[in-house]
């Protein structure tokens, strides 16, 4: 294997501390563009010579990084692309190879950072997503016409551009919802949604790879199993691996549905699938980040090869190919994972952290952010076994402890 390579990652928060941490078991050389000491150059002293201290958003910030990496990559998908665009133009592929250096394309997440470009992409590769239109009114006249074309309240009004954690989502259930709503989001660009009353969340990790074949680049895709996710206030709380009371047809439709939705982008690496599962049982695409995500933390503990590994893999050349089938399945029956979140004081998340600590078989990830704040995510807890009911009997006290940090 050539580990001479070194992977450029634009952020460096817990996605980035992760791919770190997969990286150093393969001796692959990781430079991180984000503040100083952010959480993923904080275990990474190793290449500080690579580290760039700037902004992902920042053009000549990216280009330093660039300077520094032969494949960049990214943990967050708010970064600029325009300079990504250019430094494809200026240096397209590693030297001595095809391969591309910029993985997954500009262009994947040009598309994917707009939400509303990314509903639009994925209806036009007839992937189910919720009805959406744009909203170019700060008018509540304008937006309550728009919510009629969707079929009437409720309606999610979003953000289209940098938006997580659902600070960028406003629920508008009621007329009276609608200018409260408005304000809340109106200096930006917005869309609106059809609500989706779903039964379940679920999401499906999925590595895209492509390999030399005869002179061309076969791609293909491999999903891992299909999980269950609880959000709270839009953000996400709980992950069950595999999900909870839904049968293996639905599991295996979600994997295929998001197997064939990151097939319509270009460029390799790992992506996080969000979706609705209807009362109905048909499903809805929610989203798609085109990098590792929260819903896949539980691969570390629970699968072959965790999704921080395989996104590794699949943006360098040479270890593309060996990400094989078996890599994306669980290894246990069923896995849990519960995410660390700031309270109201800043260490407020010490509490579950301690109660952690003293539990047998957490598997406890501390992302060194600093002082917390409500809601910020600071670490998660993994826990595996041969049942979920088995698990949930271990997990059931974190969870109320992180209720109670959250109240
Ligand atoms: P992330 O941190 O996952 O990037 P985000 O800020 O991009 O989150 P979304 O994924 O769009 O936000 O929405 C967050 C949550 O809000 C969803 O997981 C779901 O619980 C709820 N939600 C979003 N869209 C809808 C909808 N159309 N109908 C009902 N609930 C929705
Ligand atoms: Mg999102
Ligand atoms: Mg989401």
């Amino acid at each position: 294997m050539n580990s001479n390579y070194t992977v450029g990652v634009l952020g460096g928060g817990q996605l980035g501390r992760m791919l770190v941490e997969a990286a150093h078991n393969l001796n692959i050389k990781v430079a991180i563009l984000d503040s100083e000491n952010a959480p993923a150059k904080q275990i990474n002293l190793i290449a500080n010579d690579v580290h760039v201290t700037g902004s992902f958003a920042n053009a000549s910030d990216v280009r330093k990084l660039a300077a520094n990496a032969d494949v960049i990559t990214y943990e967050i998908e708010h970064v600029d692309t325009k300079v990504l665009e250019e430094l494809e133009e200026e240096t397209p592929y590693i030297p001595n190879t095809q391969w591309k250096r910029i993985q997954p394309s500009w262009q994947t997440v040009r598309r994917i950072q707009d939400k509303y470009a990314q509903k639009q992409h994925l209806a036009q590769h007839g992937i189910p997503t919720a009805d959406s239109k744009a909203v170019g009114t700060t008018s509540p006249h304008g937006l309550r016409d728009i919510a009629l074309e969707l079929g009437g309240l409720p309606i999610m009004l979003k953000a289209r551009t940098q938006a997580y954690d659902g600070r960028g989502n406003y629920p508008v259930m009621a007329l009276s919802d609608i200018e409260p709503a408005l304000q809340a989001l109106g200096d930006r660009p917005l869309y609106a949604e059809r609500w989706a009353p779903f039964r379940k969340e679920l999401a499906v990790m999925v590595v895209k790879t492509q390999q030399e074949a005869g002179g061309n680049w076969e791609e293909s895709t491999l999903a891992y199993p299909a999980v269950e996710t609880i959000h709270e206030d839009s953000i996400c709380k709980l992950v069950y691996a595999p999900p909870r009371e839904t049968s293996i047809k639905i599991q295996n439709q979600a994997r295929e549905l998001a197997r064939k939705a990151v097939s319509s982008f270009p460029g390799t690496g790992v992506f996080g699938v969000e979706l609705f599962l209807l009362e109905n049982d048909t499903l809805l695409i929610n989203e798609i980040a085109p990098r590792p995500h929260n819903s896949g933390h539980y691969t570390i503990e629970a699968c072959h090869m965790s999704q921080y590994e395989a996104h590794l893999r699949a943006v360098l050349p040479n270890l593309a190919g060996t990400i094989k089938p078996r890599a994306t399945e669980l290894t246990v029956n069923a896995a849990c994972m519960l995410n660390i979140l700031g309270g109201p004081a800043p260490d407020s998340h010490e509490l579950l952290v301690n109660a952690a600590l003293n539990t047998p078989g957490a598997k406890l990830h501390i992302y060194g952010k600093g002082p917390g704040k409500p809601g910020r995510k600071m670490g998660h807890i993994t826990m595996t076994g041969s049942s979920h009911s088995e698990i949930e009997q271990l997990m059931h006290p974190l969870v109320v402890v992180a209720d109670a940090i959250r109240a």
